[in-house]
C-alpha cells in the first residue's frame, strides 16, 4: 500500500512566485548529495547575505520518499543530532528510495539555542504552510512545504520538550480523517518502539508542520524526546533506534540492518483541553509528580507559591483527567495562562 494518498492535494505556501532560495543539493538525482539550501537575507551585519540550512539526499532505485527532519525547535536536540548521523553514515546501497534529511530546519533557532528564531521571533511550528515572500521563518516553512512535503510520501519529525518541557520520551499520532491514513499513521508510531506512544493534535491548530503533512495525505509519525533545554542519554539511543526503526517500517532502509524489533506497544492520547494544567496565577509552580507517573482526576498536581507575598497561602492546582504526566513545566516560574502539566490518558 502507498504511504501517500497522491489524490489529496499538495497545500502551496503563499506567494509561490517570490521564490529566491537556490541549493547545491540534487534532490532529484541518485546517491548521496550533502550540502546546504541557501535563503536569501539583508539584516544589518550581512547587506548580501543568506540563512545556510543543512540539507542532504540519500537515493537509490525504487521505492518511498521519506523526509527526516528535525531542529524545528532550535533548543531540541537529539533529532539533530541523530540526522546528523544519518547523514555522515548512510550508503546509498542502504536505501530503497530516497531519504531527505533536514538535520537543523530552522538553523537560526538551533544556532541561538531557542524554540523560536532569533530573527523574526517566529515559531516554525506554527507558520505551516508558509509564505515564500514572507519573514525568514515563513520562507522555510514555504520550502519544506513546497519542495519537500511535495515530493514525499512519509514524513518523521523529530522534537523533544525543548527548554520549558520535560516530556515522557515517546512517539506521536498526528490524527488523519481518512481511516487508511490514520491506521498508516499508527503502524508507523507502533514501528518506531517507544514504550508510550500518543495521539495529539495540539489542541486542534493545523500550522504545524505534521498537520500540514497529515492534510496532504502523507504518513506522518513525529516524537517528543525528553526535555529540559538537555540531550537526555536514554531518549538519544531511543530515538536512533526509532529513526531506523519507522525507516526500515517505510521500506526506505535495508531491513538487513540489525536492529531489536518493536515489541506490542499502547496508545495513549491527550484528550483535550481537560488534559492540561494551565496555571491562573503569577508565582512558581511545584509540580508533584515527575514525568510517567500515574494520576487522577481530581487529585493535586501541585501549587503555586507567591513569593513577593508570604502572608498568601499557595493556590492548589488539580488534574481533571486520568492518564500519566505525559509532560511537564521545566522552569518554576509561571503566569497566567503557562502550561504547567500535560496528562495523556491510555486508550481503553
Ligand atoms: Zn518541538
Amino acid at each position: 500500500m502507498p504511504l501517500r494518498d497522491r489524490s489529496v492535494p499538495h497545500i502551496p505556501a503563499s506567494n509561490g512566485n517570490c521564490k529566491s532560495y537556490f541549493s547545491d543539493v540534487d534532490l532529484d538525482g541518485p546517491g548521496r548529495s550533502v550540502g546546504f539550501l541557501y535563503i536569501p537575507q539583508s539584516p544589518d551585519h550581512d547587506a548580501w547575505g543568506t540563512v545556510r540550512i543543512p540539507l542532504a539526499v540519500v537515493a537509490n532505485g525504487t521505492g518511498p520518499t521519506v523526509i527526516v527532519e528535525a531542529g524545528n525547535h532550535g533548543d531540541e536536540y537529539e533529532g539533530q543530532i541523530i540526522v546528523g548521523e544519518l547523514i555522515r553514515s548512510l550508503a546509498p546501497s542502504q536505501v530503497q528510495g530516497r531519504l531527505i534529511l533536514v538535520p537543523s530546519v530552522n538553523i537560526p533557532a538551533s544556532t541561538a539555542g531557542k524554540r523560536t528564531s532569533p530573527d523574526d521571533g517566529l515559531n516554525l511550528n506554527r507558520v505551516f504552510p508558509g509564505d515564500h515572500a514572507g519573514s525568514i521563518t515563513q520562507q522555510i516553512a514555504a520550502f519544506f512545504s513546497d519542495e519537500l512535503l511535495s515530493r514525499a510520501d512519509a514524513f518523521l519529525s523529530l522534537h523533544s520538550g525543548g527548554s520549558s518541557l520535560d516530556i515522557v520520551p515517546s512517539a506521536l499520532v498526528q490524527p488523519a480523517q481518512d481511516p487508511l491514513q490514520q491506521q498508516r499513521n499508527l503502524d508507523a508510531v507502533l514501528a518506531f518502539g517507544a514504550s508510550i506512544n500518543v495521539q495529539l493534535n495540539n489542541l486542534g491548530d493545523t500550522r504545524t508542520c505534521v498537520a500540514s503533512a497529515v492534510a496532504a495525505g502523507l504518513t506522518c509519525v513525529s516524537t517528543e524526546m525528553a526535555g529540559r533545554g538537555t540531550v537526555d542519554r536514554d531518549a538519544l539511543a531511543l530515538c536512533r533506534r526509532g529513526v531506523f526503526n519507522v525507516l526500515q517500517h517505510w521500506g526506505v532502509l535495508d531491513s538487513g540492518l540489525d536492529l531489536p524489533r518493536p515489541e506490542a506497544r499502547t496508545l495513549h492520547r491527550v484528550l483535550g483541553p481537560q488534559s492540561y494544567i494551565i496555571a491562573g496565577e503569577d508565582g512558581v509552580f511545584e509540580g508533584l509528580h515527575h514525568p510517567g507517573e500515574p494520576v487522577c482526576a481530581g487529585e493535586t498536581a501541585g501549587r503555586i507559591h507567591f513569593l513577593t507575598d508570604p502572608r498568601k497561602p499557595p493556590v492548589v492546582l488539580t488534574y481533571t483527567a486520568d492518564g500519566i504526566v505525559f509532560a511537564r513545566r521545566q522552569p518554576g516560574r509561571v503566569r497566567p495562562g503557562n502550561v504547567c502539566a500535560v496528562v495523556a490518558t491510555p486508550d481503553s
